[in-house]
């Protein structure tokens, strides 16, 4: 079992294991006698009750959410606030998210907004979920226009990473986890992408979680270094709605990161040996790092996501050592290294 401490606003620990006895230490974070535990139909079929003999001396009340992104809604958020008040919950309590991104981003938001911010424990069950989304303090919901619109910076008060639950990921979403692991592996050395192979261990999962943290340590409402976290992510997600989500999130980070390797070699002027290097290393699990989308229509995209005005973005791109760097490109200039 491994800990990792986060300085941020909040200063809490990620606790890190191969069981479910991580959470023996969850109990203790919880003044009040109520503990919400949001999850989705799939997690609460596959483990429904498993957390409850971690918390002898408190009451539980379940909320079960359908899964997938498009219960990321208001109407999901005033209805588990709903919940809290009708069974009288205080600020003493504790939400805990039980899930992957999805139950974790809505249910982050709901703990940070009901009474002003009550406790908020997480227990990640994706590999998504364990490596990224739980840690940070990002929380969110969608709204009609777009993804991630409304949110706050809430940090948990404690995170509980168990490796078990990866198990039963479809492989689906286990490809969208390693999509994140090998943005990772750009973010810094300490993570040897060959090790991954051997699955998404502890070892791996603290690795990550520390890459993140340090970051977030430093620049806890992205004004600029945490940014570098979003590489491969803005033409990612591009690639995203393009394909109308029918290619899964870590597949076009993979895909992103893809093209952004593509960007910085002509933005750079780098060898064609480091190109191969860098294509290597997103290629480490064979996803498939082409995409059949052109420069104009990804361009179009990433211009709406900003709805600004600004006639530039800032982009993660790879340096010549294959190291990220923010640089600042206009639209325009990104549509001409993209092609
Ligand atoms: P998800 O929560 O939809 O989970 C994916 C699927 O896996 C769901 O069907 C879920 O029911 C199922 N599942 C969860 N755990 C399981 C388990 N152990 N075994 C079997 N099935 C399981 O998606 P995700 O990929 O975990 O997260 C994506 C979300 O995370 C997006 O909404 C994204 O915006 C958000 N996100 C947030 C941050 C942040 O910093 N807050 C960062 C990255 C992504």
């Amino acid at each position: 079992m491994k800990k990792l401490l986060i300085n941020a606003s909040r200063s809490y620990f990620v606790t890190i294991g191969e069981d479910f006895s991580v959470l023996s230490g969850a109990e203790k974070l919880v003044k009040g006698e109520k503990i919400a535990v949001i999850t989705d139909d799939n997690v609460s079929f596959l483990y429904g009750g498993t957390l409850d003999r971690f918390f002898p001396n408190k009451k539980i009340f379940d909320y079960t959410i359908k899964a997938g992104e498009n219960s990321k809604s208001p109407e999901n958020y005033l209805a588990i606030l709903d919940f809290l008040a009708e069974n009288g919950f205080c600020r003493d309590d504790a939400v805990l998210a039980f899930g992957g991104g999805v139950v974790g981003d809505l249910a982050a938001f709901c703990a940070s907004t009901y009474m002003r911010g009550i406790t908020l424990i997480s227990v990640p069950t994706t590999i998504l979920a364990a490596v990224d989304s739980s840690v940070g303090g990002k929380t969110a919901i969608n709204l009609s226009v777009g993804k991630n619109l409304c949110g706050t910076f809430y940090q948990p008060h404690g995170v509980f990473i168990c490796t078990k639950f990866f198990s039963t990921l479809s492989e689906r979403e286990i490809a969208c986890g390693l999509g994140e692991i090998i943005k990772y592996s750009f973010l810094s050395d300490v993570l040897d992408l060959e090790s991954v192979k051997n699955g998404v261990t502890e070892d791996v999962v603290y690795k990550c979680v520390e890459i993140k943290a340090r970051i977030v340590e430093r620049d806890e409402r992205e004004s600029g270094e945490r940014k570098l976290l979003n590489l491969g992510h803005t033409v990612g997600h591009a690639i995203e709605k393009k394909s109308g989500f029918s290619i899964s999130h870590g597949e076009c980070v993979v895909k992103g990161l893809y093209a952004i390797l593509k960007v910085s070699q002509k933005f750079y002027g780098f060898d064609q040996k480091t190109f191969e290097r860098g294509k290597k290393r997103i290629e480490t699990f064979s996803h498939d790092p082409d995409y059949p989308f052109s420069a104009d229509e990804l361009i179009d995209i990433i211009r709406s996501d900003k709805k600004g005005t600004a006639e530039y973005i800032d982009v993660v791109l790879l340096d010549k050592d294959l190291s990220p760097k923010i640089e600042r490109l206009s639209f325009e200039k990104l549509r001409e290294l993209l092609k």
